[in-house]
């Protein structure tokens, strides 16, 4: 069988573009592989038949905010590709590694519903060595700044597993949320550095109807945490307010949501005016930088950002 849904490469041609009619979704079928091989063999038709591949690269434990980047996929691309993999590289020793949600059949049962056609499941020694005898590196200063001073080596490992499935793949359109802003700039740095004939879209952070962005880690708050959490949320709104109103410099916007993060219960990390693609800090703000945060609650990270003059939800 060499076509996703075991039909030929006219198959595609069955797909008005973006069609996401109920029907046009009910007629995909989903097909789950776990090596790069069969992901290759999967690809082979459509690619043949000239149909576009859009890629959805993700950890597990979906929920709306993944599933937005998958939807997005499905209007913009005939054959959509999920990848489900929690990435050794990019935790650090003393991290979550080990106890990341993976609720598989679940996630398996999302897609489908949303008329994906292929999900790349691949064990942590289907995708490396151990130890891995290759990783790319993300210079400073995006490589070594907020993120990725919290977390060392998070983006050398992201990069290089984004790398990997770039190239497995080689989809047209690969979808990231906002939501992670940095690792959007990590994203595009690796596309345009390396070359990689691939367009990045970044997509809107989807949140619950308190102002949380979703994340599958906010499934260890516990109540109380959980209803502290949108203190960031508030803070970056409050900075967001005052570029509105007028303010352009970093601390003038940074000062209102630093207001709202000095509490006890939880601790800041970072809170930071910087340039959407470098990262540096700004000093006169100017429409488009991003006011970024994050903070520990507990043993949980959260992190958000705003984009400066840029309505919530019209952000990517
Ligand atoms: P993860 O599974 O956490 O690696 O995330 C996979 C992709 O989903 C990344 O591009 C994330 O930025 C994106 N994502 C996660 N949460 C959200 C959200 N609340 N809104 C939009 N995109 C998100």
């Amino acid at each position: 069988m060499t076509a996703v849904n075991g039909e030929g490469g006219a198959h595609y041609a069955h797909y008005a573009h973006g069609d996401t009619s109920q029907r046009a979704v009910a007629q995909r079928q989903l097909r789950v592989v776990e090596t790069a091989a069969a992901l290759r063999e999967a690809l082979d038709a459509p690619r043949r038949a000239g149909a576009s591949i859009g890629f959805v690269p993700t950890m597990g434990a979906l929920h709306a905010g993944h599933h937005a980047l998958v939807e997005r996929a499905r209007r913009d691309c005939d054959v959509v590709v999920v990848s489900i993999f929690v990435n050794p590289l990019q935790f650090g020793p003393a991290e979550d590694y080990l106890r990341y949600p993976r609720p598989l059949d679940a996630d398996i049962a999302g897609l489908r519903e949303r008329g994906v056609e292929l999900a790349f499941v691949p064990t942590a020694e289907e995708m490396w060595p151990t130890p891995p005898r290759v990783r790319l590196v993300v210079e400073p200063p995006l490589g070594s700044t907020l993120e990725a001073a919290s977390r060392p080596g998070h983006f050398d490992g992201m990069a290089s597993v984004v790398a990997k499935l770039l190239s497995l793949l080689a989809p047209h359109r690969a979808y990231f949320g906002q939501k992670d802003a940095q690792q959007v700039a990590v994203v595009r740095a690796l596309v345009k550095d390396l070359g990689l004939p691939v367009a990045v879209v970044a997509c809107p952070t989807v949140r619950a109807a308190d102002g949380l962005a979703l994340s599958s880690r906010n499934a260890y708050l516990d109540p109380t945490q959980r209803r502290l959490a949108t203190t960031l949320v508030h803070a970056l709104d409050a900075g967001h307010a005052a570029f509105q109103g007028g303010v352009r410099t970093a601390e003038g916007v940074r000062a209102p949501a630093a207001a709202l993060l000095d509490h006890g219960s939880f601790q800041v990390e970072y809170l930071e005016v910087v340039d959407a693609t470098t990262f540096v800090p700004a000093s006169t703000v100017v429409h488009g930088n991003l006011l970024v945060g994050a903070m520990r609650l507990g043993a949980t990270r959260l992190l958000d950002n705003v984009v400066l003059g840029v309505d919530r939800g019209d952000e990517a």
